[in-house]
């Protein structure tokens, strides 16, 4: 590889979904030069789109974004249902080749310099890197002090620097013509995905309706199955596509790369929430950056997630294990009361203890019922 470069920065970025164009936005507006290389400014990523609706105060993001306001959740297991009310934490649906590309362009206007380009390899040469990008009119050569792979779940960097891309699942989906469901579903039990969930969730004109699960080979037929349930001989095409499953022993950072977002793992267990915490991992970084100080970015993640996440692979273990314990969590969630301490904890403003002892209460319950 040639030592001559076209562009020399502080922060090299690759990949421009929410986790590349939170950090961008946040290393440009301290003065850090940060320059954010996207493979396609048109990538639409396959996702339901499910977000908080916090995020949009809390990272100043334009609420024009919101496509749609959820204030239910209606959760069902094979005998079972409960309603969600959502109205203390509602969740906003967001399209995201336009959350994606309007929350790149605020990096720019906070100074980061976009490339539309395909990162292709990188070279450690003394204490800098020089990455390769293929743009569509030719091959440039960056040189930077730190290089971050939020490249997504099929990190070409990761893979470059760890070998391997993160462990995932497969979710099978279909985004198909609207059927009047104004609110979020989530199906569990061995009917339609066990140990995971099928979900739909309205989406633009259209409805979002997927299964995650971890066991490939079953996956399409628990997917049609249950695409069936909710519209009958519809011709859509199924699309497949990952998401990371997080390990408890996640690579952050090795020679002055970084990993965010879903290349590091960053998503919620149970849940499959990936843009919120996408988001808040790569402010995390963007500290750790904006001090020189590469150890905080794992330090702090850690403090502030570790546990929570931890708890939630735990959770699943639970109440996904079994229908009989997935009935237990839908009276669970019946419980108004129990429902909105749940809530609390999902939403962050509660603590773990809280949430854990309403856990013990429904073991107390399941044991006795
Ligand atoms: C079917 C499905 C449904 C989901 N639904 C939800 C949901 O409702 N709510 C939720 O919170 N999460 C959801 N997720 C998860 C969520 O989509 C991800 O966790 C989130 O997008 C992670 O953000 P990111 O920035 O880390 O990665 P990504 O959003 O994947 O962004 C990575 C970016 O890197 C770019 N890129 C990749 N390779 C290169 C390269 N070589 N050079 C340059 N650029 C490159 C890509 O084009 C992309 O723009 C869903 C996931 C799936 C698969």
């Amino acid at each position: 590889m040639q030592t001559n470069f076209d562009f020399s920065t502080n922060t090299l970025i690759i990949g421009g979904g929410p986790a590349g164009s939170t950090l961008a936005k946040k290393l440009a507006k301290n003065n850090i030069n940060t320059i954010l290389v996207e493979k396609n400014f048109a990538y639409d990523k396959p996702c339901g789109g499910g977000v908080k609706t916090i995020v949009f105060k809390e990272f100043n993001i334009p609420i024009e974004l919101e496509n749609k306001r959820i204030n239910e959740f209606i959760l069902f297991s094979p005998k079972n249902r409960a309603t969600i009310d959502l109205s203390e934490t509602p969740l906003s649906i967001v399209l995201r080749k336009e959350f994606d590309n309007v929350n790149r362009k605020i990096a720019e206007k906070n100074g980061a310099k976009l490339i539309e380009g395909r990162y292709k390899t990188l070279k450690h040469i003394d204490d800098y890197i020089i990455a390769q990008i293929k743009t569509k009119e030719k091959l440039i050569t960056i040189k930077t002090k730190y290089l971050v792979g939020a490249d997504g779940v099929t990190s070409s960097v990761r893979k470059d620097i760890i070998g391997s891309y993160p462990k995932a699942i497969l979710s099978h989906y279909s985004n198909i013509s609207s059927v009047p469901i104004n609110n979020c579903e989530f199906h569990f039990g061995k009917k339609f995905a066990k140990k995971d969930y099928s979900w739909v969730f309205p989406h633009g004109d259209k409805l979002s309706v997927g299964t995650f699960l971890n066991q490939e080979k079953t996956s399409y037929k628990l997917f049609s199955n249950f695409k069936n349930s909710i519209v009958q001989n519809d011709n859509t095409q199924t699309k497949g596509f990952y998401i990371p499953l997080w390990q408890n022993k996640t690579l952050f950072y090795k020679n002055n790369v970084f990993f965010v977002g879903d290349a590091a793992g960053q998503v919620l267990p149970f849940t499959y929430e990936g843009i919120y915490y996408a988001i808040k991992s790569a402010e995390i970084l963007a500290d750790a950056i904006i001090e020189d100080k590469p150890e905080l970015y794992e330090k702090n993640w850690n403090r502030k997630y570790k546990n929570k996440f931890k708890f939630f692979i735990t959770l699943q273990k639970i109440f996904l294990g079994s229908n009989f314990m997935t009935e237990k969590m839908i009276k669970f969630f019946q419980n108004k009361q129990l429902q909105q301490s749940a809530l609390k904890y999902w939403g962050g403003t509660a603590k773990p203890l809280n949430f854990g002892q309403a856990v013990l209460k429904i073991l107390n319950h399941a044991i006795k019922n």
